[in-house]
């Protein structure tokens, strides 16, 4: 399968066999959730379907597009929801995000005049790191809501439980999402495709879509450098590992570097120079063009300690990728208590990442945002701060709107 009409989704086939996972699960997993019943937990993972969700050769054609962009000079545009609502119309919900992500794809691209890849934060964004266990919502101290496939956000003990059930209400959610991604590819066959990913968190669940490697190796422990070495993970195309599970000796990174998908790291103010060379020598051992990604979220004020992260890294390895996600790192609570990000801020940090990429003599390949087609007013704009609940309609983080996401993007000069 290798032209653009191919369907980006899996056919209804015979599921492949899942690749053991015990290796894996004796690392140390950090934000895992607490399962009260961990019976009821495996009973649901046994019982999901096990068709894969995206297959093989649509992971390999993104493989290729990323090995290619540098050469190409295009670009990434990766956005979407902080966390994904599974309690929706998820066929309508897709279908309009998806019409969000390929406008602003034919945005940028006209734009700057470089080929734009569309990634969405899409079909799968369901599980949620959390800095606290606790929080405090309704007035009550309470487990932290963890996104919607292990639990929900009302402020109640009984929601913010983990419920195995909502593992299988997620997938379910996901099937209909690809579903419906099936459908666009169908419709546009004559476009470029649109690819998934979402944070590779819970891994009970992911480990149950990983599919072993065509030599049944794993990457890390056969790769030679060709493509298709490493493991099928077959819940998205380019899954990525947050900010708060890229730990070196945890099973995130462990399980990132056994894929044969392409792989991103989101890397913070608190990574030094010295890890993420360690990471990017573990994540791209035979330094494959477009196999690797780090998306950096400083923050508006910490932008300058990319300069010697980007450095140590380009010594330890050439191919790497650079992403600016400058939603992460600009999280502040208005005055009228929402959480939000200032629009400002976020412009701020993503002018000065282009210009350190550039300074570094390294290309800067694009943005992630979390943005929704929503008119939502979550994020503060010119000093005005969110106030009304009906348009603070986030489950987590707080998302530009159409008109901010066309302002930031405004600001791509690269
Ligand atoms: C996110 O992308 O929603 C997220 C939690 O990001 P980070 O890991 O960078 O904090
Ligand atoms: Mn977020």
């Amino acid at each position: 399968m290798t032209g653009p009409t191919a369907p980006r989704t899996a056919a209804p086939a015979a599921p492949a066999p899942a690749a053991d996972p015990a290796r894996f699960r004796e690392l140390p997993a950090r934000q895992q959730p607490d399962w009260p019943d961990r019976d009821a937990l495996h009973a649901v993972l046994a019982a999901l379907p096990p068709q894969d969700l995206v297959t093989r050769e649509s992971v390999a054609e993104l493989r290729r597009e990323l090995a290619q962009l540098d050469a190409g000079g295009g670009l990434i545009l990766q956005l979407g929801d902080c966390v994904e609502d599974i309690d929706t119309d998820i066929t309508s919900a897709t279908c309009a995000k998806i019409a969000f992500l390929t406008h602003f794809r034919s945005h940028l691209r006209t734009r700057t005049g470089r080929h734009t890849l569309a990634v969405g934060r899409l079909a799968g964004q369901y599980a949620k790191p959390r800095s606290q266990n606790h929080e405090i919502a309704g007035g009550l101290t309470l487990p932290s809501y963890r996104g919607p496939i292990i639990n929900a956000p009302q402020p109640t003990r009984q929601a913010r439980r983990p419920d195995p059930a909502r593992i299988a209400a997620a997938h379910t959610a996901a099937r209909t999402a690809y579903a419906a991604i099936a459908d666009h590819h169908r419709a546009t066959a004559h476009l470029d495709p649109l690819y998934t990913s979402h944070e590779m968190l819970l891994l009970d669940y992911e480990l149950r879509f990983l599919r072993p490697g065509a030599d049944g190796a794993d990457r890390a422990d056969g790769a030679d450098g060709t493509h298709g070495a490493g493991h099928h993970l077959a819940t998205t195309h380019w899954p990525w590992i947050g900010a708060r599970t890229r730990h070196l000796d945890g099973a995130h990174i462990a399980v990132a570097a056994a894929l044969a998908n392409p792989v991103s790291v989101k890397i913070g103010p608190d990574t030094s120079p010295e890890e993420a060379a360690a990471l990017a020598r573990v994540l791209n051992p035979c330094d494959e063009p477009g196999r690797l990604t780090f998306i950096a979220r400083m923050g508006h004020r910490d932008i300058e300690r990319l300069h010697p992260v980007v450095r140590a890294v380009h010594r330890a390895v050439e191919h790497v990728h650079w992403l600016s996600d400058p939603m992460h790192g600009n999280t502040v609570t208005a005055s009228t208590g929402f959480k939000t990000r200032h629009v400002e801020h976020i412009i701020a940090e993503l002018t000065r990442f282009q210009q350190i990429l550039t300074d570094t003599g390294r290309r800067p390949a694009g943005l992630h945002l979390e943005a929704t087609p929503e008119d939502v007013h979550e994020c503060t704009e010119d000093g005005r701060e969110p106030t009304d609940p009906a348009r603070y309609r986030t489950l987590l983080d707080p998302r530009l709107n159409p008109q901010q996401t066309a302002r930031v993007l405004a600001h791509w000069f690269a």
